[in-house]
């Protein structure tokens, strides 16, 4: 059971459905695999798997073992590729819940022999080239030595050859060209065809030649990128839960970091940097309170935060959006990722166990 909390996250079901189709529409036949490492970036790892799954993506992804064995044992059966380079201490759970495995160097490839060979178990593997993103991976020709020796090792199959993006921009095309490139000659020694994949977010919609045979369009299908029709499914609120009035001259918060130039209407919301909600923000973000942005002031606190209302009336119990809409009002995830200068992927990520996730169903 859900006890109530004054602070949560709210996934729009039927939007992430819209994206996911509208992505859809615009990839065509190519096989659409969703990473959803990182609590699905924040949207939570469980009920956008199913979600997705229902919404026709092909395959999942993740960073960790621990995140496939996971969505197994809630029942996930969707193939469910991870991505992030192994450790053999993860390898018996890989083979156990029947996870695709990133096979990025020779070793790697090693240990999963030992332990398929010790299970009597097969592995299904995509071989990571290296094309430029220099973090995993092999060199081409490294990739093509270790495929050819893979594809007659009855302990694996082969189910792909994939690369990561390190830009969208014109060292991302190189990329794909030399992924290409590399690919040809591996296609030409594999005995049965090969998913070939490469494509995030910013490549699908950026660079030609990164559809290929799979994509991986994670921040897109949540709703951020340059495709019509998609839309952020992710809003974050909270309640007021404290009404004061402060006399002129007074110091907010700890450290005093902003003094009251009149008698002033303050009210407390109860999210803080102990949620996710960056302390970066302090004197520097906005809240909508009853359709109407309000200024944080004060440092943000682990737990809470104050606003300063002007003259309006609010009222405890109110509805705080922190990110995402109210009345014709909006409060973006990317003015608050440029606020607290890094990326939107960060702040999403950021939000923990302590908000609970609805998924709301509008239709
Ligand atoms: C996270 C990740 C993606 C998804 O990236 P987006 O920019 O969110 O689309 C794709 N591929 C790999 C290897 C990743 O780690």
């Amino acid at each position: 059971m859900m006890h109530w909390h004054p602070t949560w996250a709210e996934i729009d079901v039927q939007q992430l459905r819209n994206n996911i189709h509208t992505v859809r529409n615009y990839i065509g036949d190519t096989l659409y695999c969703l990473p959803i490492k990182a609590n699905a970036y924040g949207h939570g790892l469980v009920d956008v798997a199913k979600i997705a799954v229902g919404a026709g993506v092909n395959y999942l992804a993740v960073a960790h073992a621990s995140e496939g064995v996971l969505l197994r044992k809630e029942g996930v059966t969707a193939p469910i590729f991870v991505m992030g380079a192994i450790h053999k201490e993860q390898v018996e759970d890989l083979l156990k819940y029947e996870l695709e495995i990133s096979v990025s160097s020779r070793l790697k490839a090693e240990l999963l022999r030992e332990q398929c060979k010790k299970s009597g178990k097969t592995c299904k593997v995509h071989l990571e080239m290296d094309t430029g993103m220099h973090r995993t991976g092999m060199r081409p020709e490294s990739t093509l030595a270790l495929f050819t020796q893979l594809s007659k090792d009855p302990w694996f199959e082969v189910i792909g050859i994939y690369s990561h993006l390190a830009s969208s921009d014109a060292s991302g095309k190189a990329q794909i060209e030399s992924f290409h490139q590399a690919f040809k000659e591996i296609e030409s020694k594999a005995y049965k065809p090969l998913l070939r994949h490469i494509g995030n977010s910013s490549g699908i919609t950026d660079l030609s030649g990164s559809l290929c045979d799979m994509v991986r369009p994670a921040l897109l299908t949540f709703g951020y990128g340059d495709l019509e029709g998609i839309a952020p499914c992710f809003s974050l609120k909270s309640r007021v839960s404290y009404f004061k009035v402060v006399d002129q001259g007074k110091g907010i918060s700890y450290g005093s970091t902003f003094f009251t130039q009149k008698p002033s209407r303050i009210v407390t919301v109860a999210i803080g940097y102990g949620d996710g909600y960056r302390r970066d923000l302090s004197n520097k973000g906005q809240v909508l309170i009853r359709g109407k942005k309000y200024p944080i002031v004060g440092v943000i606190c682990m737990d809470q935060c104050m606003v300063d209302i002007g003259q309006d009336d609010v009222f405890v119990g109110d509805e705080v959006v922190l990110i995402g809409k109210q009345g014709n009002q909006e409060i973006t995830l990317k003015e608050i990722a440029q606020l607290c200068n890094t990326i939107p992927y960060e702040i999403l990520c950021g939000f923990n166990e302590r908000v609970p996730r609805k998924y709301i169903n509008h239709s």
